[in-house]
């Protein structure tokens, strides 16, 4: 820290992304990424507009916005576009949570939420999960608070049915936002009640089912109203948050979605396999919908586990908290990847005699 840090963010606990690793190979299933390409659209369309890159980016996104609204059926008003998904959640909590209507959210659930409330400096309660790691509905309907709600929900992969969020989004006085990151790999989404809700903020991104999460490219739906507030902020804060480059990507990603939709069944596929293997190993797997899996087994302790896979050329992650620390979080890679993640848990279990 130097000398000049303003006191305000002198504790300041940053996230802490999963590890890129440069100086080795490695089967990299830590960080939710695709283990698919693009779509070849996409980097022919990457390659042209880069040919106009000393003109600034539109802020407004018009075509992406208006390729995106036909494929989902809304507005281009009901959309913003946004540097990665993370980017909504900064400008959704700083435009409508602060301390008369504080954050909700899971006390296991994406790590980033805590942070953003840190360094935005608003209050946050985190509402306890079951003993099965699973949201428990009632604690987040009734109130003047801003709820958030990964659905599914990570690092666990659980989800709740649609009926469960409109009930909340009902019974709820302030703004639930709905990040749906891994909608695309299962369970229901709440993009139909966008249209009910005047206080529903459903965000989506092009991160993993789209396999461009170096592109860093998200979107939030949701009422008009609330989209103005949001780009509000967005233009109080980086008018050009989507750069050339990415918004052609994006719009190429668009055209060939089935490619990603194939892509998506093949993992979804891959998942259930994967799941069906270990829980023959011993393991316990949380039921998933989504591109990973959160799993523990008896006698195998979580950060040991990580370690050794880590030692045998594959990177999964482990989160070193008191109720996640028993687990590992597996993405869902290749059938190929997979088979080798398997064959070196073999490996480990043998190993450890456990
Ligand atoms: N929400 C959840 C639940 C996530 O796991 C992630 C990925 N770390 C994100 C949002 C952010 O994704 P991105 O900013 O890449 O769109």
């Amino acid at each position: 820290m130097s000398d000049y840090l303003i006191k305000k963010y002198a504790g300041l606990t940053p996230y802490v992304p999963g590890e890129q690793p440069r100086d080795r190979v490695f089967i990299k299933l830590n960080t939710n990424e695709s283990p698919f390409p693009p779509s070849p659209g996409v980097a022919a369309a990457v390659e042209k507009e880069a040919g106009n890159l000393a003109l600034y980016s539109d802020p407004e996104c018009t075509d992406l916005r208006a390729a995106l609204a036909a494929k989902l059926g809304v507005k281009a008003e009901n959309l913003l576009m946004t540097n990665g998904s993370d980017e909504i959640l900064y400008f959704a909590f700083s435009a409508f949570a602060d301390r008369e209507r504080p954050l909700v959210f899971p006390d296991v659930t994406y790590g980033f939420y805590k942070v953003l409330a840190g360094l935005i400096g608003v209050p946050y309660t985190e509402m306890p999960t079951d003993e099965t790691l699973a949201v428990r509905p009632e604690d987040y309907a009734g109130g003047r608070r801003t709820v958030v709600l990964a659905n599914p929900n990570a690092p666990t992969g659980l989800s709740l049915p649609l009926s469960t969020i409109g009930d909340i989004v009902k019974n709820n006085d302030g703004v639930v936002i709905v990040d749906e990151a891994y909608i695309a790999f299962g369970g229901e989404s709440a993009l139909p009640l966008v249209e009910k809700y005047d206080n529903l903020i459903v965000t989506r991104t092009f991160s993993k089912s789209r396999s461009m999460a170096g592109a860093r490219l998200g979107f939030a739906v949701a009422n008009e109203a609330l989209i103005r507030d949001m780009n509000a902020l967005k233009y109080a804060q980086n008018p050009y948050n989507v750069n050339r480059m990415t918004a052609a990507a994006g719009i190429a990603a668009i055209r060939e979605d089935g490619y990603y939709l194939g892509n998506c069944a093949r993992i979804r596929e891959t998942r259930e396999k994967t799941a069906a293997a270990l829980t023959e190993l011993g393991f316990t797997v949380l039921p998933s919908d989504t591109n990973f899996l959160f799993i523990k087994r008896h006698g195998l302790d979580g950060a040991g586990y990580y370690a050794a896979l880590r030692d045998k050329g594959i990177l999964v992650r482990h989160f070193d908290t008191a109720r996640l620390k028993s687990h590992v979080r597996v993405t869902i890679g290749t059938s190929g990847q997979m088979t080798r993640f398997l064959e070196a848990t073999k490996e480990i279990i043998k190993e450890k005699e456990v």
